[in-house]
């Protein structure tokens, strides 16, 4: 675990949104829920589709990096119909990818 940075996610849809971080689980301290898989366990189900994820990674000092979803994420994503997901990269900005 990097204690120098974290990993976010918010989702957002017509009435609401929702936010979680990496969560590390306990029973195996070599896997992790990525947050952009934890925020989807909070959306409800009628709006996974229709909602609007966005991912970062930010370190201690506030600058952004690199939090593209990962090989095992963007399966999930799609799966989910998620249309739309923003994330971070290591310029700052937040780059448009289509799961
Ligand atoms: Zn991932």
């Amino acid at each position: 675990m990097c204690l120098k940075a974290r990993h976010g996610a918010i989702a957002i849809w017509y009435n609401g949104y929702a936010f979680a971080i990496n969560k590390y689980v306990k029973y195996n301290s070599n896997r992790t829920i990525h947050a952009e898989v934890n925020v989807i366990s909070k959306v409800p189900r009628q709006y996974q589709n229709k909602c609007i994820i966005i991912v970062w990674r930010i370190h201690v000092d506030g600058k952004l990096s690199m939090s593209k979803p990962c090989h095992k994420c963007q399966p999930y994503l799609h799966k989910k119909n998620i249309p739309i997901v923003y994330y971070s990269d290591n310029d700052g900005i937040f780059v448009k990818y289509y799961p």
